[in-house]
């Protein structure tokens, strides 16, 4: 199997090392990854300036890998499309430092990554864990899954339109509990534009914030990971509020 690696992390990241030595051992990696971080860039793609790419080796277990100046989905455009030799039979993206749970998925690269894959036909899987330090809790386990999960995809598939995103909880994976079928939750954010001051009195902004989980039934993914759950959901990308549909042909709209 043709397996190609991206990530939102950028290219030098220890998570997507980790990924495709382990990804390695089921079948022929290749990657095609931001030469930056690109984290929180969703499906943005790059229109209106050239995009360079350029071959890199030095990648454990990777057969080829370019560093592409783009985003993660510019990523997976363009390795499918002109750089790999071989069409990729799937897209794994990960192992990202950070979660992706909830209403993240539209933000998160990662996942974009993912979705691009579907949207070219090829199955996805993204990958990432809750721990954002230096220590990586969880990366090895992560990286295992993703493996486990390629597997299980060559000898099942999935249904069309379909990526599983897996996410670990910030724990040792001896404490992790298991895992968890889930849903997408809702989650929103607090207090998420902080004011600052620059040196000249101008006022500048960060975007942060605080996670709050509006949707907290024991199957959703943010609650799953809370609770020490590695959790695991079949995410799709069919937009349209089927039920509303009648009765939104029903109103007087002009
Ligand atoms: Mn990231």
């Amino acid at each position: 199997m043709n397996i190609l690696v991206t990530n939102d992390d950028g290219i030098r990241s220890r998570g997507l090392r980790e990924l495709v030595r382990a990804l390695s051992e089921v079948g022929t990696v290749s990657v095609v990854a931001p030469d930056q971080e690109r984290s929180g860039t969703g499906h943005a793609v790059t229109m209106h300036r050239p995009l360079r790419a350029v071959e890199i080796s030095g990648i454990p277990g990777a057969v080829q890998a370019f560093q592409l100046d783009g985003t993660p989905a510019d990523c997976v455009k363009l390795g499918v499309e002109v750089l790999l030799e071989h069409r990729p039979q799937l897209v794994v993206s990960g192992v990202n430092a950070g979660p992706n749970l909830g209403t993240d998925v539209l933000y998160s690269g990662t996942v974009s990554a993912a979705v691009e894959g579907l949207i070219m036909g090829i199955p996805a899987i993204a990958v990432s864990i809750s721990d954002h330090s230096e220590e990586w809790l969880g990366l090895d386990k992560a990286a295992q899954l993703a493996a486990g999960a390629a597997r299980a995809i060559m000898k099942n598939g999935l249904p069309e339109d379909t990526l599983l995103n897996i996410n670990l909880p910030r724990l040792p994976a001896e404490e992790m509990k298991g895992i968890k079928i889930t849903r997408v939750g809702i989650r929103r954010y607090r207090d998420f534009v902080e004011k600052r001051e620059d040196p000249w009195g101008r006022p500048y902004y960060w975007l942060t914030g605080e996670a709050v989980d509006m949707d907290e039934g024991p199957d959703s993914d943010t609650r799953a990971v809370k609770d020490g759950w590695i959790s695991i959901t079949p995410v799709r990308f069919q937009l349209t509020h089927e039920e509303f549909m009648k009765e939104l042909a029903s109103w007087n709209l002009d």
